[in-house]
């Protein structure tokens, strides 16, 4: 296997793209949107990635805007007393161990497009259909699809069991600026829980134009911060930001006062239900493709891991691929690449996102509360999103989570 097609430029087909090119792979990538059309164009994500996928970026040689990015030093939680407005029922924060950061896509994307061209591999700018995949499985020992959210990636079929939702379970929204008053005493993924309203987060980010805030707004379906669809302008997009906040989170809105975007594509509003796929689709002609990142396994960006994700998931096929050497690829190497993404690793994302969508178990809130008053378990908590398989047992299970809690405290 020498020859492989990857159709999909986001954060994984990009980032395996030039794993594959160092690896000495001869790399072809398809994508329906330029670099231009992507710097130039809206915001898709606010893409916060943790240590352990910056470190699989820095590996590859990738981490070309580190020293510009602000960091993130850490994450605090809020949860707003619903009996007195402007006070706090829990309210914590704690130090990530090693920063996160996070870089507007429509920044790294396009950067990563001339790194992969300068570097050997065909960039080919089209919207891919099914005969174009038959094409490529013709012409390549192998066929990758990081399509993301794109509608080819429902070429694969979804994969009931391992999906818990048929339906969006967030409005989302998210808007870029600056002005904001900067959280003190260290930076950090801001988040606040607003109970049968929804989650509102906020943390600095680098974009087209320098450092920003990138605020995240996950409204409940029906609920009162689901409240784009009347939304016309970006003027209109950031007064119903700073409505939400004046509303539900005033210690927000009071970092607020002077915001301004960041510029006009610096919005979004959308939603999409989470799905894991099956990681092997079938062409008309028979032949195999496979899918990676988002394609098979997408997650509500509630717990901020899709980015982190997609690098794992492409280090993960880089690995496999590079391991594999010269054979050729079948279904079982398909399918056992995937296990090894899915059992190894983002099950866990998957479980954690997910219970995070539904109002919270008595233990979790237990679990939330205490960590203000036990600053290890703080520390383990902020640290979890890095790698979110150390959340288990304790966070899906009361006894484990009972126990867990008077090991902190003990140790406190
Ligand atoms: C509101 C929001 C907030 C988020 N916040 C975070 C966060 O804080 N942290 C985090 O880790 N993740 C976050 N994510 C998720 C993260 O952005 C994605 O999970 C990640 O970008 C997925 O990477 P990918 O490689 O699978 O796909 P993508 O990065 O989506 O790339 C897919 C690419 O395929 C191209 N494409 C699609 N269809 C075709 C086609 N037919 N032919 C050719 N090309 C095609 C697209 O144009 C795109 O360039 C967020 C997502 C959203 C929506």
């Amino acid at each position: 296997m020498r020859k492989i097609m990857i159709v999909g430029a986001g954060q994984s087909g990009l980032q395996l793209g030039l794993g594959l090119l160092a690896a000495g792979y001869e790399v072809s990538l398809v994508t329906n949107r330029t670099g231009e059309d992507i710097r130039t164009g809206k915001v898709m994500s606010s893409q916060c990635m943790f240590h352990t996928s910056l470190q699989i970026e820095r590996d590859l040689g990738l981490n070309q805007w580190e020293r510009e990015c602000p960091t993130v030093d850490g994450i605090s939680l809020a949860v707003p007393n619903p009996e007195q407005k402007g006070a706090k029922l829990i309210d914590w924060g704690a130090r990530l161990r090693s920063p996160a950061q996070s870089v507007d896509q429509r920044v790294k994307i396009p950067g990563w497009m001339d790194a992969f061209k300068e570097a050997g591999g065909e960039l080919i700018v089209k919207d891919a259909g099914v005969d174009d995949l038959e094409t490529y499985a013709k012409s390549h020992d192998l066929v990758i699809v990081s399509s993301g959210k794109g509608e080819i990636s429902k070429l694969f079929e979804r994969d009931a069991a391992k999906s818990t939702f048929d339906k969006p379970q967030r409005s989302l929204a998210l808007t870029y600026v600056t002005g904001m008053r900067p959280r003190e005493p260290f930076s950090a993924v801001c988040f606040n829980l607003i109970p049968t309203v929804g989650e509102y987060f906020v943390f600095p980010a680098l974009t087209t134009t320098g450092p920003c805030e990138i605020m995240v707004f996950e409204g409940i379906p029906g609920g009162p911060m689901d409240c784009w669809a009347d939304v016309k302008t970006p003027e209109e997009h950031l007064a119903k930001s700073k409505w939400i906040l004046d509303t539900f989170l005033p210690w927000e809105a009071e970092r607020c006062k002077d915001i301004q975007l960041t510029d006009d594509n610096g919005i979004l509003a959308g939603r999409f239900p989470p799905t894991v796929r099956k990681p092997v689709a079938t062409l008309p002609s028979g032949r195999k493709i496979m899918g990676m990142a988002d394609v098979v396994v997408l997650n509500d960006p509630i717990t901020g891991q899709g980015s982190n994700n997609a690098a794992k998931c492409a280090d993960v096929y880089l690995k496999s691929i590079v391991e594999h050497g010269d054979k050729p690829v079948d279904h079982v190497w398909m399918q056992h690449t995937f296990d090894r993404y899915w059992y190894g690793y983002s099950q866990w994302v998957t479980q954690w996102t997910n219970m995070l969508l539904l109002p919270p178990p008595p233990h979790v809130l237990n679990l939330l509360g205490a960590a203000g008053a036990i600053p290890p378990l703080a520390t383990a908590i902020v640290n979890g999103f890095d790698d979110p398989r150390t959340f288990f047992p304790w966070f899906a299970d009361p006894a484990e989570s009972e126990r867990f809690i008077g090991q902190w405290a003990a140790a406190a």
